[in-house]
C-alpha cells in the first residue's frame, strides 16, 4: 500500500507479553516433582501455588496470551510473532524476545526442532511468513532481504557470521541511523532456505570456543536480525522505501548467575551477565514507574542494541518462559513478576519510510548505472580502434599537423564500442592477420611490425571485452540481490508456509468459539453474582458478608505475603550486587597490592599524570 510522506502512521502501543510453561519433563516426572503452575488459556492467568505446608495462597498473574504445557508451535507462532512479522513487513521495527530462567524452553520457542515442520520455532516460522508474503507481493513491489546474527557474551560483541570469531565488535551510534555495530556481517537473502543456511553457519560458529556449549548459551544473548526493505511507488508517483527490521532475541538465563566461590575470570563474566540482565530489569523499571527521567539504556551492550525495543520505535513482544515444577517456584514468580512489569511498557512504532541507511536504493540506483554502462559499449584506448585503413589513409590528410592529429587520435581513442562492434573487431583482426601472414612482397621487420600492431589491437579489445563480462557479472550479482514481488521463492518453504496458513485459520476459528465460551462463562457468573446480591434476609445478608469479609481479608494475606516476596527478593538483589562489590574490592586490593609493590612509585606518579 502506497504511503504518503505527510502521514505517516505511528502506533502507541505496550510492549506485548506472553507467558508459556513448558510441560514437566522426564527427569521431573521420574524425580516426582510437583506441577506447581496452572495456566487458563481462557482467562490469560498464570497460578502459581507452594506445593509444600506452608498455607500460602496461591499467586495470579494475567497476561495478553498464556500458553500451557500442551501448546503447539504453530499456535505460538500465529497468536505472538505473525502480527509482529506483518508489521515488520509493513515497513515497522519489531522485536520478539525469550526471557526466562535456563531450561524453560527459550531456544525451543524462537529456534524449535529445525528438521521437523510441526515443531519449527518462530525464527525458522518466520522465514516461511516473509518469504510467502514476498511470493503474494504485487510484480512492481521490489524487496531486499538481509540478516545478521550475533551474540553478547561478557559484554563482548560476536559476529556469529563474521569471518574471524576471534574479533570482537564496536557498539556505535549515529545522529542518522542510531545505533549500529561497527563491521557486523549482514547477508543478502534471496529465500527461506537461504536464511536456513545463514542460521546453520552461525549456530556452528556459536559453538565455536565455547567448551560447555549448554552453559554458554545459557550465559550469553543471541540476537538474530532480519532486514526487510521495500520499494514501491508512492502517491507523489516517486519511488519511496520502507525499511521494517526485526529482532530476534534468546536471553541469557535469568537465574541468577552463581556469586559464591567464583573468582577471577568467572566472577568477572557472572557480574557482567548479571549486569546486562539486571540493567534490562532497570530499563523495564525506569520505564514503567512513569518518574524516571534517566532510562539507563547506555548501561549494558543488550540495552544499548535494543534501545528501540524498549520504550522505542517498535512494536514488542516478549515471551515469558517458565517451568512447571515445584522446585522451580522462586525463579518462576521472579519471572512472572518481570512479564508483569514489562506489559506496561510503551512503544511508539512509525514506519521507516525513505530510512538512511537503506540499501535498495542505492543497488536499484546501481543497477541502472550499470546497465546504461552496458549499452553504451566499452572504452578502448589506441588510435586506430576501428583498424580500417580508410583511417591510415585520413591520417596522412594533406594539411593537417602532429598536434591536431593527436588530439584527433585521443577523441577517436575514447569511442565507446558496442559488444557487437566488438566481436566484428576480433573478426577483422583475425583477417588482417591471415592477409599478413600470406603477403608475399613484405620485409620482415615490417611484418613484425604489422604483427606487434596487430596483437596490441587484440590485448586492448581483449581488456575491453573482459571488463564488459566484469560488470555483466557484478549487475548479475546485484540483480540477484533484489527480489520481485510475486515471484516464487519459496522453494522448500512452501510447506511450512501452508502449514502455518492453515494453522492460522484453524486458529481463528477456535478463536471465535472461544470468545463465545468466554462470554457465555462471564454472562453465568454475574448471574450468580447477582443472586449472591439479592439477600432476602438479614441472616443471610450476614452470611454474605462474612463471605465478603473472608475474600478480602485472602486478598489481604496474598498482598502481605507478595510484600513480603517483593522485599526477599530486593533483599536477594541487594546481596547479590553487594557479594560482587565485596569480590571486585578485594581484586581491586590485589590488584593495587601488585602495582604497590611491583611498579616503582615514580613510575606510578608518572602513570597518573597521563592519564
Ligand atoms: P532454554 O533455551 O530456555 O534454556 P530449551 O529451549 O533448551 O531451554 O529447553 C529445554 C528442554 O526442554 C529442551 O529439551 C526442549 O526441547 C524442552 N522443551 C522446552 N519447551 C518445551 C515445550 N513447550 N514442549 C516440549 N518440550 C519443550
Ligand atoms: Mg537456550
Amino acid at each position: 500500500m502506497p504511503i504518503n510522506k505527510s502521514e505517516k502512521p505511528e502506533s502507541c502501543d505496550n510492549v506485548k507479553v506472553v507467558v508459556r510453561c513448558r510441560p514437566l519433563n522426564e527427569r521431573e516426572k521420574s524425580m516426582c516433582y510437583k506441577q506447581a503452575v496452572s495456566v487458563d488459556e481462557m482467562r490469560g492467568t498464570i497460578t502459581v501455588h507452594k506445593t509444600d505446608s506452608s498455607n500460602e495462597p496461591p499467586k495470579t498473574f494475567t497476561f495478553d496470551t498464556v500458553f500451557g504445557p500442551e501448546s503447539k508451535q504453530l499456535d505460538v507462532y500465529n497468536l505472538t510473532a505473525r502480527p509482529i512479522i506483518d508489521s515488520v513487513l509493513e515497513g515497522y521495527n519489531g522485536t520478539i524476545f525469550a526471557y526466562g530462567q535456563t531450561g524453560t524452553g527459550k531456544t525451543f520457542t524462537m529456534e524449535g526442532v529445525r528438521a521437523v515442520p510441526e515443531l519449527r520455532g518462530i525464527i525458522p516460522n518466520s522465514f516461511a511468513h516473509i518469504f510467502g508474503h514476498i511470493a503474494k507481493a504485487e510484480g512492481d513491489t521490489r524487496f531486499l532481504v538481509r540478516v545478521s546474527y550475533l551474540e553478547i557474551y561478557n559484554e563482548e560483541v560476536r559476529d556469529l557470521l563474521g569471518k574471524d570469531q576471534t574479533q570482537r565488535l564496536e557498539v556505535k551510534e549515529r545522529p542518522d541511523v542510531g545505533v549500529y555495530i561497527k563491521d557486523l556481517s549482514a547477508y543478502v537473502v534471496n529465500n527461506a532456505d537461504d536464511m536456513d543456511r545463514i542460521m546453520t553457519l552461525g549456530h556452528k560458529n556459536r559453538s565455536v570456543g565455547a567448551t560447555n556449549m549448554n552453559e554458554h548459551s545459557s550465559r550469553s544473548h543471541a540476537i538474530f536480525t532480519i532486514t526487510i526493505e521495500c520499494s514501491e511507488k508512492g502517491v507523489d508517483g516517486n519511488m519511496h522505501v520502507r525499511m521494517g527490521k526485526l529482532h530476534l532475541v534468546d536471553l541469557a538465563g535469568s537465574e541468577r548467575q552463581a556469586k559464591t566461590g567464583a573468582t577471577g575470570q568467572r566472577l568477572k563474566e557472572a557480574t557482567k551477565i548479571n549486569l546486562s540482565l539486571s540493567t534490562l530489569g532497570n530499563v523495564i523499571s525506569a520505564l514503567v514507574d512513569g518518574k524516571s527521567t534517566h532510562v539507563p539504556y547506555r548501561n549494558s551492550k543488550l540495552t544499548r542494541l535494543l534501545q528501540d525495543s524498549l520504550g522505542g520505535n517498535s512494536k514488542t513482544m516478549m515471551c515469558a518462559n517458565i517451568g512447571p515444577a515445584d522446585y522451580n517456584y522462586d525463579e518462576t514468580i521472579s519471572t512472572l513478576r518481570y512479564a508483569n512489569r514489562a506489559k506496561n511498557i510503551k512503544n511508539k512504532a512509525r514506519i521507516n519510510e525513505d530510512p538512511k541507511d537503506a540499501l535498495l536504493r542505492q543497488f536499484q540506483k546501481e543497477i541502472e548505472e550499470l546497465k546504461k554502462k552496458l549499452e553504451e559499449g566499452e572504452e578502448i584506448s589506441g588510435s586506430d580502434i576501428s583498424g580500417s585503413e580508410e583511417e591510415d589513409d585520413e591520417e596522412g590528410e594533406v594539411g593537417e599537423d602532429g598536434e591536431k592529429r593527436k588530439k584527433r587520435r585521443d577523441q577517436a581513442g575514447k569511442k565507446k564500442v558496442s559488444p557487437d562492434k566488438m566481436v566484428e573487431m576480433q573478426a577483422k583482426i583475425d583477417e588482417e592477420r591471415k592477409a599478413l601472414e600470406t603477403k608475399l612482397d613484405m620485409e620482415e621487420e615490417e611484418r613484425n611490425k604489422a604483427r606487434a600492431e596487430l596483437e596490441k589491437r587484440e590485448k586492448d579489445l581483449l581488456k575491453a571485452q573482459q571488463e564488459h563480462q566484469s560488470l555483466l557479472e557484478k549487475l548479475s550479482a546485484l540483480e540477484k540481490k533484489v527480489i520481485v514481488g510475486g515471484v516464487d521463492l519459496l522453494a522448500k518453504a512452501e510447506e511450512q508456509e501452508k502449514l502455518l496458513e492453515e494453522s492460522n485459520m484453524e486458529l481463528e476459528e477456535r478463536r471465535k468459539r472461544a470468545e463465545q465460551l468466554r462470554r457465555e462463562l462471564e454472562e453465568k457468573e454475574q448471574e450468580r453474582l447477582d443472586i449472591e446480591e439479592k439477600y432476602t434476609s438479614l441472616q443471610e445478608e450476614a452470611q454474605g458478608k462474612t463471605k465478603k469479609l473472608k475474600k478480602v481479608w485472602t486478598m489481604l494475606m496474598a498482598a502481605k505475603s507478595e510484600m513480603a516476596d517483593l522485599q526477599q527478593e530486593h533483599q536477594r538483589e541487594i546481596e547479590g550486587l553487594l557479594e560482587n562489590i565485596r569480590q571486585l574490592s578485594r581484586e581491586l586490593r590485589l590488584q593495587m597490592l601488585i602495582i604497590d609493590n611491583f611498579i616503582p612509585q615514580d613510575y606510578q606518579l608518572l602513570t597518573v599524570k597521563f592519564t
